[in-house]
């Protein structure tokens, strides 16, 4: 594989974050390799939401985005209703923004569209390998495979929520923390919803249809999808187990389920019935605290995407913020040159930590506005029951912010000069936070100024 005189890079990981960090390295002329555990690419997944300012930046990526879209769906609407079926809210679904849009899409047809179009522009990606050694010197960084060595000029770590990665680089051998909640996920032919009167309706709609319910510490997601013939349901409900474990093979019970929406709207129940048992799975969702080492010492190892920040299903954005980070990442490097790779990889730190910090927390938030919903409040105002889509996320360009403000950023990393990020709702003050303190916070009921993040 040629090797560019710009710099080589070593991806952990082939993730949203791993591939979308190579193709955004090859864009900018320098070289990439990939390495997966993943014996191949998963076909397995539901759905995710890819925001504007991720759309933004794969639409320079060849036809790539034309793929994505091929793969999506664009619902209107994400209608809110309580769990006795009342509607709470008609939350209107932005469809782009500056004409960048926003896509649900099927997961793992996004994956495969990156990883189609990173192996056309010349990205290695050695599947079926997992890495856990990592060294590195003044000069270079690698990784050990077995008797082989890889180098490189500096390793990104990819690697998840999970990762080895974050464990090389902080020093601190922690496993991910369970978050309190699980979610049963479910992707199946529409037609199931066709077996029960009270769903027979989606199967013959010709739109695509985004509905809510909220209850106590659960709420229910029905998509329906007219284009592909399919549903998905997620439940997202209380976790009673204390295994650390995120996995496609966990199977769910429909019966622990169906308990979970019990005396709830009876349309709700049928969708969650209609639920396939073999298609069903329980995935934990465990998340860790923001760290603020993202930079291994020696400058040469840098953590990116989940691996850096876990962020919650509920924030609608981490695998967002991953992409964002990768064009971050590599304007950087592009700004500052092979001879500053670890200054760079702190400017990136510095362009990224105040903003997915936040992310993750809305994340815990907007689940906290559905799952101990302040009805008082919603009466006066249901649109503070939306899913969130504020023009600080939605409206970003992670590119051109690298750009920008990579002289700033690295003064404020040399010096230690005041850097103020501008990425992140105007006159917000960042505060540090902690899973603990989250949890610890779980419980209780909304007060004034309970929120950090405003829901618009
Ligand atoms: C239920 C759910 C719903 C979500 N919905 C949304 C949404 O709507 N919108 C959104 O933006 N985000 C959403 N997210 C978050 C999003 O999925 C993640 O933030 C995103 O996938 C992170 O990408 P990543 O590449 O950093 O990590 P991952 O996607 O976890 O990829 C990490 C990769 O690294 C590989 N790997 C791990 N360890 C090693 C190793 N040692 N060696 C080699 N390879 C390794 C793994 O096999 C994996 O392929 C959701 C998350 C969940 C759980």
């Amino acid at each position: 594989m040629a090797r560019s005189e710009k710099g080589h890079f070593l991806i952990i990981g082939g993730g949203f974050a791993g591939l979308a960090t190579a193709i955004e390295l090859k864009r900018k002329g320098f070289s990439a390799e990939v390495f997966e555990t993943a014996p191949e690419l998963s076909l397995i997944g539901d759905v995710i939401q890819i925001g504007s300012s991720a759309t933004r930046i794969i639409s320079k990526w060849g036809d790539t985005l034309k793929g994505v879209t091929e793969y999506s769906s664009r619902p209107k609407t994400m209608s809110i209703y309580n769990s006795a079926g009342e509607l709470v809210f008609d939350s209107p679904i932005l469809a782009d923004y500056d004409g960048f849009p926003i896509l649900f899409s099927n997961r793992s047809g996004v994956q495969k569209c990156f990883y189609e179009y990173a192996l056309s522009i010349g990205v290695t990606v050695h599947l079926n390998t997992r890495v856990t050694e990592y060294f590195e010197n003044d000069e270079c960084a690698g990784i050990t495979i077995g008797s082989k060595e890889f180098k490189g000029d500096a390793i990104i770590a990819c690697d998840g929520i999970h990762s080895y990665g974050r464990r090389y680089v902080t020093g601190i051998n922690q496993i991910a923390q369970t978050s309190g909640f699980s979610v049963y996920r479910s992707w199946f032919p529409l037609e199931r919803l066709s077996h029960d009167p009270l769903t027979k309706h989606f199967t013959s709609s010709t739109e695509e249809e985004l509905i809510m319910w909220v209850g106590r510490d659960t709420h229910t997601n029905l998509l329906v999808l007219p284009k592909p013939q399919g549903a998905v349901v997620f439940v997202t409900h209380p976790d009673t187990d204390n295994e650390a474990s995120e996995s496609w093979s966990r199977k769910g019970s429909m019966e622990d389920m169906m308990k979970n929406v019990e005396g709830w709207d009876p349309i709700c129940r049928a969708a969650v019935a209609a639920v396939p048992q073999e298609v069903l799975i329980d995935w934990k969702l465990l998340w860790r605290d923001p760290t603020r080492k993202w930079v291994s010492d020696k400058g040469r190892v840098v953590l990116v995407g989940d691996s850096a920040h876990p962020h919650l299903p509920t924030s609608g954005t981490g695998g967002v913020q991953a992409i964002e980070d990768a064009a971050t990442l590599v304007a950087v490097l592009d700004s500052l040159g092979k001879e500053k790779i670890p200054l760079a990889f702190r400017v990136f730190q510095k362009l990224r930590y105040e903003r997915t910090s936040l992310t993750q927390r809305m994340g815990w938030e907007t689940r906290h506005r559905w799952h101990k919903t302040d009805w008082e409040a919603v009466a006066k105002d249901p649109a503070i029951m939306k899913m969130p889509q504020p023009t600080w996320i939605y409206g970003h360009d992670a590119e051109k912010y690298a750009y920008d403000r990579t002289a700033e950023a690295a003064e404020s990393v040399e010096k230690g000069t005041a850097f103020q990020s501008t990425n992140i709702p105007e006159g917000h003050v960042h505060e540090d936070w902690t899973v603990e303190m989250m949890l610890a916070l779980e419980q209780d009921e909304v007060q004034k100024n309970f929120y950090k993040v405003a829901n618009v």
